[in-house]
């Protein structure tokens, strides 16, 4: 049994609230945002971290990127900017081992 958060938000075993879903790509609201807007981007397949990227899986990380593109001009985030963010292992900050992108917009805390 596959016990990552990210996963469950994924099969809806736990709740979240989407902003963005295809294929491919699933965007949530961050549960404990670090600016006025926080958006995580996951892919639905479950990859631990940035550091198992591969040949056969980048691909992954190309549609995390175009979802965020389209995030960010649904909602309006491209005048103040934001910022794009992926912790790497527990050294770095990394409390979920499902490869996500923080989307980071306006008032930015500890980030
Ligand atoms: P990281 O610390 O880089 O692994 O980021 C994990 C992020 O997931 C944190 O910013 C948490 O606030 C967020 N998070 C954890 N559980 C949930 C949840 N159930 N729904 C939404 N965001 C969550
Ligand atoms: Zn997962």
């Amino acid at each position: 049994m596959n016990d990552c958060i990210f996963c469950k938000i994924l099969s809806g075993d736990i709740p979240s609230t989407e902003v963005y879903s295809n294929a491919h790509v699933y965007a949530f609201r961050d549960i404990n945002p670090k600016a006025d807007s926080h958006i995580l981007v996951i892919p639905r397949t479950h990859i631990e971290s940035a550091a198992e990227i591969n040949a056969d899986n980048s691909e992954l990380v190309a549609r995390c990127f175009e979802a965020i593109a389209e995030i960010v001009r649904r909602e309006g985030l491209s005048k103040r900017g934001f910022r794009v963010i992926s912790n790497a292992g527990e050294g770095a900050g990394q409390t979920v081992p499902h490869l996500h992108f923080h989307v980071l917009s306006g008032s930015l805390g500890a980030f």
